[in-house]
Protein backbone atom coordinates (compact mmCIF):
# COMPACT_ATOMS: atom_id res chain seq x y z
CA UNK A 1 0.00 0.00 0.00
CA UNK A 2 3.12 2.28 -0.49
CA UNK A 3 0.89 5.06 -2.80
CA UNK A 4 -1.78 5.28 -0.56
CA UNK A 5 -2.21 8.40 2.29
CA UNK A 6 -1.37 7.43 5.85
CA UNK A 7 -4.84 8.07 7.18
CA UNK A 8 -6.39 5.39 5.00
CA UNK A 9 -3.11 2.71 5.27
CA UNK A 10 -4.55 3.17 9.19
CA UNK A 11 -8.09 2.88 8.51
CA UNK A 12 -8.00 -0.41 6.37
CA UNK A 13 -5.28 -1.78 8.73
CA UNK A 14 -8.17 -0.80 11.54
CA UNK A 15 -10.42 -2.25 9.62
CA UNK A 16 -9.03 -5.68 9.06
CA UNK A 17 -8.20 -5.61 12.80
CA UNK A 18 -11.75 -5.26 13.31
CA UNK A 19 -13.15 -7.88 10.99
CA UNK A 20 -10.54 -10.48 12.64
CA UNK A 21 -11.44 -9.57 15.58
CA UNK A 22 -15.44 -10.59 15.22
CA UNK A 23 -14.00 -13.99 12.95
CA UNK A 24 -12.11 -14.37 16.25
CA UNK A 25 -15.26 -13.73 18.90
CA UNK A 26 -17.10 -16.30 16.13
CA UNK A 27 -14.31 -19.13 17.42
CA UNK A 28 -14.88 -17.95 21.05
CA UNK A 29 -18.89 -18.67 20.33
CA UNK A 30 -18.22 -21.96 18.83
CA UNK A 31 -15.52 -23.26 21.46
CA UNK A 32 -18.26 -22.80 24.71
CA UNK A 33 -20.80 -24.60 22.48
CA UNK A 34 -18.89 -27.34 21.77
CA UNK A 35 -17.25 -27.42 25.90
CA UNK A 36 -20.31 -26.09 27.13
CA UNK A 37 -18.27 -23.26 29.04
CA UNK A 38 -20.11 -19.64 29.78
CA UNK A 39 -19.67 -16.69 27.41
CA UNK A 40 -18.03 -13.74 27.74
CA UNK A 41 -20.20 -10.06 28.03
CA UNK A 42 -20.02 -9.36 24.91
CA UNK A 43 -21.95 -12.36 23.94
CA UNK A 44 -24.68 -12.30 26.35
CA UNK A 45 -25.11 -8.36 27.11
CA UNK A 46 -28.11 -7.57 25.48
CA UNK A 47 -26.00 -4.38 24.60
CA UNK A 48 -23.16 -6.72 23.01
CA UNK A 49 -22.91 -5.29 19.47
CA UNK A 50 -21.89 -2.48 21.39
CA UNK A 51 -19.28 -4.09 23.46
CA UNK A 52 -17.57 -6.60 20.87
CA UNK A 53 -14.38 -4.70 19.55
CA UNK A 54 -15.61 -4.66 15.99
CA UNK A 55 -18.99 -2.61 17.33
CA UNK A 56 -16.82 -0.30 19.54
CA UNK A 57 -14.67 0.29 15.92
CA UNK A 58 -17.73 0.73 14.18
CA UNK A 59 -19.71 3.38 16.44
CA UNK A 60 -15.94 5.44 16.41
CA UNK A 61 -15.84 5.41 12.93
CA UNK A 62 -19.73 5.68 11.72
CA UNK A 63 -19.18 8.86 10.26
CA UNK A 64 -16.48 7.93 7.99
CA UNK A 65 -18.66 4.85 7.02
CA UNK A 66 -21.84 7.43 6.59
CA UNK A 67 -20.17 9.56 4.05
CA UNK A 68 -18.93 6.99 1.48
CA UNK A 69 -22.58 5.09 1.56
CA UNK A 70 -25.07 5.60 4.38
CA UNK A 71 -27.24 3.27 3.18
CA UNK A 72 -24.68 0.31 3.30
CA UNK A 73 -23.35 2.25 6.47
CA UNK A 74 -27.18 1.18 8.18
CA UNK A 75 -26.73 -2.16 6.53
CA UNK A 76 -23.59 -2.89 8.46
CA UNK A 77 -24.91 -1.67 11.87
CA UNK A 78 -28.01 -4.07 11.52
CA UNK A 79 -26.28 -6.92 9.71
CA UNK A 80 -23.87 -6.95 12.94
CA UNK A 81 -26.89 -6.33 15.76
CA UNK A 82 -28.86 -9.34 13.87
CA UNK A 83 -25.80 -11.40 13.90
CA UNK A 84 -25.27 -10.98 17.80
CA UNK A 85 -29.43 -10.98 18.78
CA UNK A 86 -29.09 -14.22 17.46
CA UNK A 87 -25.84 -15.59 19.04
CA UNK A 88 -27.49 -14.25 22.17
CA UNK A 89 -30.20 -16.28 21.16
CA UNK A 90 -28.66 -19.86 20.57
CA UNK A 91 -25.98 -19.40 23.64
CA UNK A 92 -29.27 -18.79 25.90
CA UNK A 93 -30.97 -22.20 24.58
CA UNK A 94 -27.90 -24.29 24.84
CA UNK A 95 -27.41 -22.89 28.36
CA UNK A 96 -30.75 -23.67 29.38
CA UNK A 97 -30.13 -27.46 28.43
CA UNK A 98 -32.16 -26.82 25.16
CA UNK A 99 -30.58 -27.42 21.22
CA UNK A 100 -30.42 -23.66 19.71
CA UNK A 101 -33.02 -23.01 17.11
CA UNK A 102 -32.19 -23.42 13.53
CA UNK A 103 -34.00 -19.64 12.84
CA UNK A 104 -31.32 -18.46 14.82
CA UNK A 105 -28.19 -20.41 13.13
CA UNK A 106 -29.85 -18.96 9.91
CA UNK A 107 -30.19 -15.44 11.05
CA UNK A 108 -26.49 -15.89 12.25
CA UNK A 109 -25.25 -17.53 8.87
CA UNK A 110 -26.81 -14.97 6.65
CA UNK A 111 -26.13 -11.62 9.29
CA UNK A 112 -22.66 -12.43 9.29
CA UNK A 113 -21.96 -13.26 5.45
CA UNK A 114 -23.76 -9.95 4.54
CA UNK A 115 -21.49 -8.29 7.11
CA UNK A 116 -18.20 -9.72 5.48
CA UNK A 117 -19.81 -8.77 2.05
CA UNK A 118 -20.77 -4.96 2.83
CA UNK A 119 -17.29 -4.56 4.83
CA UNK A 120 -15.51 -5.65 1.89
CA UNK A 121 -16.93 -3.61 -0.58
CA UNK A 122 -16.07 -0.66 1.91
CA UNK A 123 -12.80 -1.90 1.67
CA UNK A 124 -12.92 -2.15 -2.55
CA UNK A 125 -14.66 1.73 -1.69
CA UNK A 126 -11.87 3.62 0.22
CA UNK A 127 -8.86 1.87 -1.79
CA UNK A 128 -10.47 2.86 -5.23
CA UNK A 129 -11.20 6.37 -3.71
CA UNK A 130 -7.59 7.09 -2.21
CA UNK A 131 -6.09 5.90 -5.71
CA UNK A 132 -8.29 8.65 -7.03
CA UNK A 133 -7.12 11.65 -5.25
CA UNK A 134 -3.71 13.08 -5.69
CA UNK A 135 -2.00 12.45 -2.31
CA UNK A 136 0.28 16.13 -2.19
CA UNK A 137 -2.86 18.06 -1.76
CA UNK A 138 -5.77 15.32 -1.17
CA UNK A 139 -7.48 16.74 -4.76
CA UNK A 140 -9.20 14.38 -6.77
CA UNK A 141 -7.29 13.38 -9.86
CA UNK A 142 -9.15 13.82 -13.25
CA UNK A 143 -10.43 10.23 -13.27
CA UNK A 144 -13.86 11.77 -11.72
CA UNK A 145 -14.07 14.59 -13.90
CA UNK A 146 -15.92 12.96 -16.78
CA UNK A 147 -18.86 12.53 -14.50
CA UNK A 148 -19.34 15.46 -12.73
CA UNK A 149 -18.95 17.30 -16.17
CA UNK A 150 -21.98 15.23 -17.28
CA UNK A 151 -23.79 15.66 -14.47
CA UNK A 152 -23.45 19.63 -14.04
CA UNK A 153 -23.77 19.73 -17.92
CA UNK A 154 -27.17 18.09 -17.65
CA UNK A 155 -27.86 20.54 -14.85
CA UNK A 156 -27.07 23.58 -16.53
CA UNK A 157 -29.21 22.82 -19.63
CA UNK A 158 -32.32 21.83 -17.26
CA UNK A 159 -31.77 25.08 -14.81
CA UNK A 160 -30.94 27.14 -18.02
CA UNK A 161 -27.44 28.73 -15.84
CA UNK A 162 -24.32 28.60 -17.53
CA UNK A 163 -21.04 25.86 -16.47
CA UNK A 164 -17.21 26.71 -17.56
CA UNK A 165 -14.05 24.88 -17.59
CA UNK A 166 -11.67 26.75 -16.26
CA UNK A 167 -7.82 25.97 -15.75
CA UNK A 168 -5.79 27.71 -13.25
CA UNK A 169 -1.52 27.44 -13.71
CA UNK A 170 0.39 28.77 -10.77
CA UNK A 171 2.43 31.70 -12.91
CA UNK A 172 6.33 30.80 -12.42
CA UNK A 173 5.85 27.77 -10.53
CA UNK A 174 9.51 26.50 -11.48
CA UNK A 175 10.96 29.47 -9.97
CA UNK A 176 9.60 28.39 -6.75
CA UNK A 177 11.37 24.83 -6.66
CA UNK A 178 14.56 26.38 -8.37
CA UNK A 179 15.28 29.14 -5.33
CA UNK A 180 13.48 26.98 -2.44
CA UNK A 181 13.76 23.18 -3.47
CA UNK A 182 10.66 20.40 -4.60
CA UNK A 183 10.06 19.96 -0.49
CA UNK A 184 8.96 23.53 -0.30
CA UNK A 185 7.45 23.69 -3.36
CA UNK A 186 5.13 20.80 -2.35
CA UNK A 187 4.03 23.17 0.75
CA UNK A 188 3.94 25.89 -1.25
CA UNK A 189 1.62 23.57 -3.91
CA UNK A 190 -0.41 22.37 -0.97
CA UNK A 191 -1.04 25.79 0.51
CA UNK A 192 -2.28 27.27 -2.73
CA UNK A 193 -4.67 24.22 -3.01
CA UNK A 194 -6.17 25.25 0.76
CA UNK A 195 -6.53 29.28 -0.95
CA UNK A 196 -7.91 28.14 -3.68
CA UNK A 197 -10.15 25.49 -2.47
CA UNK A 198 -11.43 28.41 0.41
CA UNK A 199 -12.26 30.84 -2.83
CA UNK A 200 -14.48 28.30 -4.43
CA UNK A 201 -18.15 27.31 -3.71
CA UNK A 202 -18.75 24.20 -1.64
CA UNK A 203 -20.45 22.65 -4.90
CA UNK A 204 -17.65 23.65 -7.53
CA UNK A 205 -15.05 20.36 -7.82
CA UNK A 206 -11.43 21.30 -8.13
CA UNK A 207 -9.43 18.36 -9.67
CA UNK A 208 -5.49 18.47 -9.54
CA UNK A 209 -5.09 18.03 -13.76
CA UNK A 210 -1.63 17.85 -13.75
CA UNK A 211 1.66 19.16 -11.65
CA UNK A 212 0.92 23.19 -10.88
CA UNK A 213 -2.69 22.80 -12.85
CA UNK A 214 -5.50 22.87 -11.61
CA UNK A 215 -9.34 21.94 -13.30
CA UNK A 216 -12.18 24.03 -11.94
CA UNK A 217 -15.85 23.07 -12.92
CA UNK A 218 -17.48 26.53 -12.22
CA UNK A 219 -21.29 26.90 -12.13
CA UNK A 220 -23.07 30.54 -12.74
CA UNK A 221 -25.96 32.32 -13.99
CA UNK A 222 -24.37 34.72 -16.71
CA UNK A 223 -21.11 35.25 -18.46
CA UNK A 224 -20.51 38.12 -15.81
CA UNK A 225 -20.65 36.00 -12.95
CA UNK A 226 -18.08 33.68 -14.52
CA UNK A 227 -15.61 36.72 -14.73
CA UNK A 228 -16.70 38.25 -11.19
CA UNK A 229 -15.72 34.27 -10.58
CA UNK A 230 -12.44 34.13 -11.47
CA UNK A 231 -11.57 37.64 -10.44
CA UNK A 232 -12.28 37.14 -6.83
CA UNK A 233 -10.21 33.79 -7.16
CA UNK A 234 -7.13 36.24 -8.74
CA UNK A 235 -7.66 38.42 -5.71
CA UNK A 236 -7.43 35.78 -3.26
CA UNK A 237 -4.42 34.02 -4.28
CA UNK A 238 -2.68 37.79 -5.12
CA UNK A 239 -3.70 38.78 -1.23
CA UNK A 240 -2.72 35.36 0.31
CA UNK A 241 1.08 35.16 0.42
CA UNK A 242 2.35 31.62 1.06
CA UNK A 243 4.82 31.16 4.19
CA UNK A 244 7.78 29.53 3.51
CA UNK A 245 9.84 30.22 6.69
CA UNK A 246 8.90 31.72 10.26
CA UNK A 247 9.50 35.09 8.89
CA UNK A 248 9.62 34.50 5.09
CA UNK A 249 6.04 34.28 2.61
CA UNK A 250 6.16 33.87 -0.93
CA UNK A 251 3.41 35.99 -3.38
CA UNK A 252 1.87 34.06 -6.11
CA UNK A 253 -0.22 34.39 -8.83
CA UNK A 254 -1.95 32.27 -11.08
CA UNK A 255 -3.74 32.65 -14.57
CA UNK A 256 -6.99 31.42 -15.38
CA UNK A 257 -8.49 29.71 -19.00
CA UNK A 258 -11.86 30.27 -19.06
CA UNK A 259 -14.40 28.04 -21.45
CA UNK A 260 -18.13 28.28 -21.56
CA UNK A 261 -19.64 24.63 -22.04
CA UNK A 262 -21.44 24.46 -24.76
CA UNK A 263 -24.76 22.48 -24.98
CA UNK A 264 -23.74 19.22 -26.22
CA UNK A 265 -20.10 20.18 -26.38
CA UNK A 266 -17.74 17.13 -24.92
CA UNK A 267 -15.31 17.48 -22.06
CA UNK A 268 -12.11 17.32 -24.14
CA UNK A 269 -13.27 20.24 -26.28
CA UNK A 270 -14.15 22.28 -23.43
CA UNK A 271 -10.69 22.04 -21.99
CA UNK A 272 -8.94 22.85 -25.27
CA UNK A 273 -10.96 26.04 -25.38
CA UNK A 274 -9.84 26.76 -21.70
CA UNK A 275 -5.89 25.35 -22.26
CA UNK A 276 -5.58 27.96 -25.42
CA UNK A 277 -7.42 30.67 -23.30
CA UNK A 278 -4.85 29.37 -20.59
CA UNK A 279 -2.26 29.95 -23.39
CA UNK A 280 -3.12 33.22 -24.32
CA UNK A 281 -3.50 35.00 -19.80
CA UNK A 282 0.46 33.21 -20.18
CA UNK A 283 1.21 34.76 -23.28
CA UNK A 284 -0.16 38.59 -22.30
CA UNK A 285 1.59 38.86 -18.52
CA UNK A 286 0.10 35.99 -16.78
CA UNK A 287 -1.37 37.00 -13.42
CA UNK A 288 -5.32 37.58 -14.99
CA UNK A 289 -8.24 35.68 -16.39
CA UNK A 290 -8.89 34.66 -20.52
CA UNK A 291 -12.14 33.61 -21.74
CA UNK A 292 -12.05 31.16 -24.60
CA UNK A 293 -14.42 32.46 -27.92
CA UNK A 294 -17.69 30.62 -27.83
P1 LIG B 1 4.28 29.42 -16.23
O1 LIG B 1 3.97 30.73 -15.57
O2 LIG B 1 4.51 29.58 -17.68
O3 LIG B 1 3.22 28.40 -15.95
O4 LIG B 1 5.64 28.93 -15.60
P2 LIG B 1 5.92 27.67 -14.68
O5 LIG B 1 7.31 27.78 -14.18
O6 LIG B 1 4.85 27.54 -13.67
O7 LIG B 1 5.72 26.50 -15.72
P3 LIG B 1 6.60 25.29 -16.12
O8 LIG B 1 5.68 24.39 -16.87
O9 LIG B 1 7.85 25.73 -16.81
O10 LIG B 1 7.02 24.62 -14.77
C1 LIG B 1 6.10 24.02 -13.92
C2 LIG B 1 6.88 23.56 -12.73
O11 LIG B 1 6.00 22.99 -11.76
C3 LIG B 1 7.89 22.51 -13.07
C4 LIG B 1 7.57 21.36 -12.15
O12 LIG B 1 8.71 20.81 -11.60
C5 LIG B 1 6.73 22.02 -11.08
N1 LIG B 1 5.84 21.06 -10.46
C6 LIG B 1 4.83 20.36 -11.01
N2 LIG B 1 4.25 19.55 -10.10
C7 LIG B 1 4.93 19.73 -8.94
C8 LIG B 1 4.82 19.15 -7.63
O13 LIG B 1 3.98 18.30 -7.34
N3 LIG B 1 5.67 19.60 -6.67
C9 LIG B 1 6.62 20.54 -6.94
N4 LIG B 1 7.41 20.92 -5.98
N5 LIG B 1 6.77 21.06 -8.18
C10 LIG B 1 5.93 20.68 -9.15
MG1 LIG C 1 2.82 27.25 -14.30
MG1 LIG D 1 1.75 24.26 -16.07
Amino acid sequence: MADLPSETETFITELDAAVEAHMEWTRRILRCAVLRTAPDKDVLDPLAHTLCRFGVWFMANQGHFEALNAPAARRVEAAHRTMHDAIRSICAHIMSGQPGRNADLEDFEQSQSELIGLLASFKTLILSSALRSDPLTGLPLRYGIENDFALYQKEARRNRTQLYVVLIDVDHFKRVNDTYGHPVGDKVLCHLVGTLKGSLRSNEPLYRFGGEEFLWLLKCKSADEAEQSARRVLTTIGTTPVPITDNTSLALTVTLGLARVGESEDLSSAISRADLALYEGKKSGRNRFVVAPS
